[in-house]
């Protein structure tokens, strides 16, 4: 039986990480999670989930709601109880907070030595150098749950690492894919938010419109898999079939294709290195017929090219861009700046931000600060 913790259990990662551990009740048990402000999902999961025994939540007004309903239970919140969560007793953690939030109960995971599965992936932007790091002193894995990069790692099984060439990571392109740049100047939030084919959180649909997403996967996969940059490459592939691929030195490319179903990836993330029954619809291929590859177009899609160069900087430039584009995203989807104009902010932020090396989680949260209030600041220019 595999204990689980999760962070984010009421966000899309979060549910179907609950679907994939309701399946296999032989294998997995849920022991401690923590939502944001859903405390009816917290209610809910409390009921559900018998063997839970520490739940956090973001405010202390709800915590102490659940605390009376609850007796038995440890409540939690704010930052202090994702970290307790990180760090209680458990066999994997599974986080899928988003955004920055997520760092620093991966790094408590580590240090306090568990295992993660990680769809945080903003964790590995901003902090790979950290993280890394810690990974290794602790002697402990992360276990990709990023459908390309849980691809990629699943490419990588049976396999040895030093005779990789190239990672491929496949894109779909996201709401606007069909868009030119100056038809993007009018799109609204509703439009962005209408992924073609995956159902996935608001923020992260948003970063795969301006394909900031694949840009940050980029960064996610060099952390993940030691691969440098220059070896990573992106190709778009509308369909979403092929997850992405691994090249290797004999020029044999290894891909993995499945439908576009989040659960798959999550499920391998705990089952690893097994695998089991999912209620998943083959893959008809036949009834798919043709895929389609094209070479990405980065004038198109300048955060892509911009992730790539942030990374290859290096230091506090990717932590940099991750906060600017954290605010900026948010910003567009409370309708306070037009889409393109969150382009225009992260950009700026990673070409004025002043470099520094990124050693420890101080530089981290100086680059995600400055990052920050620099968006921040373009922001209040405009309105
Ligand atoms: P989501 O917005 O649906 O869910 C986020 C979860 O985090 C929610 O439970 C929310 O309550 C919680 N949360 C956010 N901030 C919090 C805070 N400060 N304190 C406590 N809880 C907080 O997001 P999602 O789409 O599930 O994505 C989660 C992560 O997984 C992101 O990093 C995303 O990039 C990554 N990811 C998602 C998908 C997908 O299909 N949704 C695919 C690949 C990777
Ligand atoms: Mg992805």
């Amino acid at each position: 039986m595999k204990r689980i913790a999760l962070l984010g259990a009421s966000g899309s990662i979060g549910t179907q990480t609950i679907d994939v551990i309701l399946q296999h009740p032989d294998l997995f048990d849920l022991v401690s999670f923590g939502v944001g402000t859903r405390a009816e999902t917290a209610r809910n999961l409390l009921k559900q989930f018998p063997d839970v025994s520490l739940c956090a939540v973001k405010n202390e007004t709800d915590a102490l709601s659940l605390m009376k309903e609850f007796p038995d239970k440890t409540i939690l919140y704010g930052e202090a109880g994702l970290k307790t969560i990180a760090e209680s007793d458990y066999d994997v953690l599974v986080n899928a907070l988003v955004g920055f939030a997520g760092f620093a109960p991966t790094l408590a995971a580590i240090e306090s030595d568990h295992d993660v599965a990680l769809a945080n992936k903003e964790s590995l932007v901003c902090g790979g150098e950290l993280i890394t790091r810690a990974l290794a002193l602790h002697g402990r894995t992360l276990i990709p749950i990023d459908s390309e990069h849980s691809a990629i790692f699943q490419c990588l099984q049976g396999n040895r690492m030093r005779q990789v060439k190239r990672l491929i990571i496949t894109a779909s392109g996201g709401s606007f894919r069909n868009r030119t740049r100056e038809e993007l100047d009018s799109v609204t939030v509703e439009e962005a938010l209408a992924h073609p084919n995956w159902s996935m959180g608001a923020k992260i649909t948003i970063d795969s419109a301006t394909m900031m997403n694949k840009g940050f996967e980029v960064t996610e996969a060099h952390w993940l898999f030691g691969v440098p940059y220059e070896q990573i490459d992106v190709l778009m592939h509308p369909e979403s079939i092929v997850h992405s691929m691994v090249e290797y030195v004999d020029k044999s490319v290894m891909a993995q294709m499945g439908s576009p179903d989040m659960r798959l990836p999550i499920q391998y993330a705990l089952s690893w290195p097994d695998r089991l029954p999912l209620d998943e619809p083959p893959l008809d291929l036949a009834k798919a017929g043709t895929l389609h590859f094209s070479a990405p177009d980065t004038e198109r899609f300048p955060l892509l090219a911009l992730a790539y160069e942030a990374g290859m900087k290096g230091g506090n430039l990717s932590a940099v861009m991750n906060a600017a584009n954290e605010t900026a995203n948010a910003a567009f989807r409370n309708h306070e700046i037009p889409f393109t104009m969150i382009e225009d902010i992260v950009i700026g932020a990673v070409h004025d931000a002043p470099y520094g090396p990124l050693k420890t989680p101080g530089d981290l949260y100086a680059a995600d600060e400055w990052g920050g209030e620099y968006a921040a600041a373009k922001i209040r220019k405009l309105n």
